[in-house]
């Protein structure tokens, strides 16, 4: 099998810098650029300099450059700027992991219509544990939606700029579909002040942002006389690099589609 070029942009940030760790350690993938936004204090250094390994490559702004040689685009940034390398994307025909958190339902609508022309790999969390998570709530809801109060406790570190986070929020939207409810209609983000009783069958979110969490989350089925909690903790961000390094590989095979981490691990059918 040929290598896959990888091309990442946001290279400087959190989730750029392990990517990048996790890719030199990768025999069948080869890091081919590392873009990071005009005004990165990094550009013009190695890409590994920060964790102590040469890669030759040096983070750049200057995607116009290197785009057409890539395989596939992996993408931890923003969303506005997400948005921009999938419609760069599209035009070269890149393959698309898009990993950035935040998007709105328009938004989120650019990706579906662009994943008709390229595959694509969109999920809010790619570590492989919150995806079993979320098949694990999936049957939890189920089996008990009836009964218990269902609530989403979320925490993660203090730069973290969405809330709640897009893993919460996908598995509120998992729990809506299994229980038969709209998320949009039975989401209680808020309970602030006198807003009595809470209502059933609402899904309640928290949210908590501190220090250095990499990223926490409990999905609490609260009965009577009883509570069950299932939770997953990310103590280290390579668990998400793996995972999209992992939906690299996947998406080598296809040619089109919008595709999850559930996918990409075969917890679902596609
Ligand atoms: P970060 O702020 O550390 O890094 C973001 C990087 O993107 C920065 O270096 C920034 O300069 C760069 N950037 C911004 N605009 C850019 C542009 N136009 N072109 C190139 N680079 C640009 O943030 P982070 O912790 O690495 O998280 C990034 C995103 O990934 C967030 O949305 C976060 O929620 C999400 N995230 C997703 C997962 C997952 O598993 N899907 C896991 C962790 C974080």
């Amino acid at each position: 099998m040929s290598k896959i070029n990888i091309l990442i942009v946001g290279a400087a940030g959190r989730m750029g810098q392990s990517l990048i760790q996790e890719i030199v350690a990768d025999k069948d993938l080869v890091l081919m650029a590392a873009i990071d936004h005009k005004t990165s204090d990094k550009l013009g250094r190695d890409a590994g300099e920060a964790f102590g390994i040469l890669t030759g490559i040096k983070i750049d702004h200057d995607i116009s450059k290197v785009i057409s040689s890539a395989d596939v685009l992996i993408d931890f940034t923003r969303p506005e700027a997400s948005l921009e390398y999938l419609k760069l994307c599209e035009a070269h025909r890149v393959k698309h992991v898009i990993g950035t958190t935040g998007f709105s339902d328009q938004e989120k609508q650019k990706i579906l219509n662009a994943s008709k022309n390229i595959p694509i790999v969109f999920a809010p969390n790619m570590s492989v544990g919150v995806n079993l998570l979320i098949s694990l709530v999936e049957k939890a809801t189920y089996a008990l939606k009836d009964e218990f109060d269902i609530e989403i406790i979320e925490a993660h570190h203090r730069r973290k700029i969405d809330a709640p986070s897009g893993t919460a929020l996908r598995l509120g939207e998992v729990i809506a579909k299994a229980s038969g409810r709209d998320l949009k209609k039975v989401a209680q983000y808020d309970r602030s002040g006198n807003k009595g009783e809470r209502k059933e069958a609402t899904i309640g979110f928290s949210v908590i942002r501190g220090g250095d969490i990499v990223g926490d989350h409990t999905v609490l089925f609260a009965g009577s006389g009883e509570c069950i909690e299932l939770t997953h903790k990310a103590s280290s961000r390579a668990t998400f690099a793996k995972g999209a390094l992992r939906a690299a590989k996947f998406l080598s095979h296809q040619k089109t589609g919008l595709f999850d981490m559930q996918n990409v691990l075969g917890l679902s059918s596609k």
